[in-house]
């Protein structure tokens, strides 16, 4: 058996995305990485393929397909451009998961085609200038008023997608987390509005640019001046988003891991490739120990990563929360290995490593950003210590 395609159909789906990743993907990979640009044309042929609403119902115009699915489609697009992967996850699993899972049946009905063809293209907004780890000290506030509207003021920073152009357009529409209250014991309450383009007072403060790496997707910051959305905009309960919230960082986690195997397998690949054809000293370079150490132990991380991801996607039911242990051990995990393993690669592969033209050097700047986004390392061991102390079984079953 097979645990990354555990059926005929994910490994239908696995070679669809792989033949369009050698097709279309890898040859734009380099130019927009060096351009600072996402690649729009690119991103809606994913629509035409199913992909943009990937694991959202078939019957509101998604696809249907699972989180093993989900985790195929980032581990192939990663293996050749992480960084538009990552505006990919942005929209597909921050924005469509997230509507497809928690919204009502008049805003899915609506937004979910736009969404799953491409037409629209969205993004998530938790994170502010001076909150990132710490959620529930966001200062973004929402008021309801007379009318039922809302009013909301103020900025989130590091939004993917949250721009779609140079010139600074902004995303269609933003899944907007916001602070609307205190319950009666003083915890924040937070809840969710559907921003979009054209309503007053959203706009793009900035196009963030200069990143390390995942240059092929936008980041922005967006500011949000005395908005004003209507009362249909509210996702679910008022005050009730932190369930939903917590839900979907799960599979956020999981195909945020399931990039860095992409990042993993193609630095591998180089490496190995690089190792019987280099030569120094009358030999292969593959023959001295020290390479070997560095291939060697790559393949091993690379195989625990894999087994880890995939184990954890056959577990994880769309929709429901309750697999926070092991979708911050896997991204904990496979972050890191990915980032050691790009490094290997750059190290077995000498000066060429470190030049754009031979890839390694874009998925080891792009490795790092997996460390950080979507939750910090730091976070995620403070999340596997407090869960491992509620349910300390968890280790002998
Ligand atoms: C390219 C990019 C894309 C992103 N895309 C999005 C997006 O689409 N949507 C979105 O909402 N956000 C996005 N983010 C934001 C990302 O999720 C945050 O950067 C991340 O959560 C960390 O927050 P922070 O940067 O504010 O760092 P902080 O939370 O300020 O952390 C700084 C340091 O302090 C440590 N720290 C904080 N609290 C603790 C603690 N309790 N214990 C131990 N250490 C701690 C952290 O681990 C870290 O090392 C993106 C970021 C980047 C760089």
């Amino acid at each position: 058996m097979d645990i990354a395609n555990p059926s005929e159909e994910h490994l239908m789906l696995r070679e669809m995305v792989r033949g369009f990743v050698t097709e279309e993907v890898e040859p734009q990979a380099l130019e927009f990485d060096k351009k600072e640009e996402f690649n729009r044309e690119l991103f809606n042929k994913l629509g035409d393929l199913g992909l943009l609403g990937i694991t959202a119902p078939v019957e509101h115009g998604g696809s249907g397909m699972d989180a093993i699915s989900a985790a195929i489609v980032h581990e192939e697009l990663s293996y050749s451009d992480p960084g538009f992967a990552l505006a990919y996850l942005a929209h597909s699993m921050l924005f469509v998961n997230n509507l497809s899972f928690n919204a009502n049946e008049e805003q899915i009905a609506r937004i979910v085609p736009l969404v799953s063809s491409g037409e629209w293209v969205g993004a998530m907004a938790l994170s502010e200038p001076d909150v990132g780890t710490d959620v529930l000290g966001l200062s973004t506030t929402a008021e309801q008023r007379e009318d039922g509207s809302w009013v909301i003021n103020g900025r989130k920073m590091w939004i993917t997608n949250g721009c779609v152009d140079e010139i600074g357009t902004p995303a269609d529409v933003v899944w907007v987390y916001a602070r609307t209250g205190y319950d009666e014991k003083g915890r924040v309450e937070i809840s969710t509005f559907l921003v979009e383009a054209g309503m007053p007072g959203y706009s793009v403060g900035q196009k963030i640019e200069g990143k390390t790496g995942m240059r092929a997707s936008n980041t922005a910051e967006l500011v949000f001046d005395d908005c004003i959305v209507p009362e249909t905009a509210l996702v679910g309960e008022v005050g009730h988003s932190l369930i939903h919230m917590m839900r979907n960082l799960e599979l956020e986690r999981l195909t945020l891991a399931a990039m860095s195997l992409g990042i993993a397998r193609r630095s591998l690949d180089m490496m190995n490739n690089y190792a019987t054809e280099r030569e120094a000293f009358g030999k292969s370079i593959r023959d001295f120990g020290q390479m070997q150490k560095y291939i060697g132990e790559s393949w091993a991380k690379y195989r625990a990563m894999r087994a880890y991801i995939y184990d954890t996607a056959a577990n994880m039911s769309l929709g429901k929360a309750g697999h926070r242990l092991d979708s911050d051990g896997v991204k904990l995990f496979a972050t890191t290995a990915a980032k050691e393993i790009a490094d290997a690669a750059m190290q077995v592969m000498g000066g060429y490593g470190y030049v754009a033209e031979y890839v390694v050097e874009r998925l080891w700047r792009d490795a790092k950003l997996l460390e950080i986004g979507g939750g910090t390392l730091e976070s995620h061991q403070k999340n596997i210590t407090k869960d491992l102390s509620k349910d300390p079984d968890a280790i002998n079953r």
